[in-house]
């Protein structure tokens, strides 16, 4: 949903779109190259100081478009140095961004939807449901808005798509900023292998993401049997385990890569020796990394964290299987870090 007006956000179009309205108004097409580039690499707000084109050109790109940056309603910086963003939209909706530091770089969490339809249990976003998908523009402006913050915008090095919202229910859109965000000749210029995309399952959209993008794939596993699966997160009702992982085993991946799969480890629920065997016997045919996300308990929640003796076994018995695991700790745990946290209390707080 784009907001009417005949002026378009110039980030909500393709390269392809660009070269065309450029080409309905007699502009050569190479300038869609030098457009872009003002945008992504040289983080221009405005058409008037693209020097290298015509000026003809420039005032007829600011009569029809604008370069549109997200409006940062808060900003919350953790103990640990991670950074939570609320973005408000053109709506008046909220969506949140977190900057993650690691050694000397930074992953920064997008998010594809406000709000989000999968209803997975241990989700705090899912409480509030499904508002609306995100705009292209307003996916790659997390990215664009963020890095134009930092002393070192080099320093971002990996987007992942594992915020608010199920990136493959908004599609279109998804693959649309992820094609700028990769683009390394005039969008945002990440490696492929650098992004990632984080799925609940929606199994019938991974053989079109695998021909339309090039990008990690990450997929929210969470439970070993059908049973747990369907309580955790309902999606599993309609695509379950063996549709999920058939989809994931006839995934092409390049040399050298794998899916990562993530297993947000609940206490008593799924985090037992027969559960970590299980996960280990489930992904045998698959090229898979794993990916132990102990439980971010937040105010309410029903499930808790596991001990960490029992996180401990559960990764020990996945390496004794030769898994590659990965335990990520949440970051910012004094910063309303699950998912979702910082625009329910934004919410409250514009409720109260
Ligand atoms: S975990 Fe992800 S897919 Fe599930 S409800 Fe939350 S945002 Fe949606």
């Amino acid at each position: 949903m784009i907001p009417e007006s005949n002026i378009t956000n110039i980030m909500e179009l393709t390269k392809d779109q660009l070269i065309s309205w450029l080409k309905d108004h007699d502009i050569e097409t190479y300038r869609a190259k030098q457009i872009m580039k003002w945008i992504y690499f040289r983080q221009a707000d405005d058409f008037n100081i693209m020097t290298d084109i015509k000026k003809e050109i420039r005032q007829l790109l600011s009569l029809n478009f604008t370069i549109d940056r997200l409006e940062k309603k808060q900003v919350e910086t953790s103990q640990d140095g991670s950074r939570k963003y609320l973005f408000k939209l053109f709506d008046e909706q909220c969506i949140e961004s977190v900057l993650i530091p690691e050694k000397n770089y930074y992953t920064l969490c997008i998010s594809s939807q406000v709000g989000c339809a999968q209803g997975c249990r241990f989700c705090l976003t899912a409480k509030g449901g499904f508002v609306r998908n995100l705009t292209k523009g307003e996916i790659l402006a997390q990215v664009r808005d963020i890095m134009n913050g930092l002393d070192d915008p080099e320093k971002l090095k990996n987007i992942v798509m594992m915020g608010m919202g199920e990136p493959l229910a908004n599609y279109k859109n998804v693959v649309g900023a992820i094609n700028t965000i990769t683009d390394a000749e005039c969008g945002l210029s990440f490696s492929n292998n650098k992004v990632t995309l984080s799925t609940a399952g929606l199994a019938p959209k991974l053989p079109d993401l695998n021909q339309d993008a090039n990008v990690n794939l990450a997929i929210s596993l969470n439970a070993t049997d059908n049973k747990t699966r369907d309580m955790l997160m309902p999606i599993n009702k309609k695509y379950p385990l063996e549709i999920l992982l058939d989809a994931c085993r006839k995934y092409r991946l390049p040399p050298r890569q794998s899916i990562m799969f993530e297993y947000i480890l609940l206490k008593d629920i799924n985090d037992s020796y027969d559960n970590a065997n299980h996960l280990a016997e489930l992904l045998r045919s698959i090229k898979a990394k794993i990916n132990l996300i102990p439980f971010n308990e937040y105010e309410g929640s029903e499930f808790r964290q596991p001990e960490e003796d029992v996180i401990n076994n559960f990764r020990e018995i996945l390496r004794k299987n030769n898994y590659i695991v990965i335990t990520r700790r949440s970051k910012g745990r004094d910063i309303s870090a699950a998912c979702g946290q910082l625009r329910v209390r934004a919410a409250i707080s514009n409720n109260a």
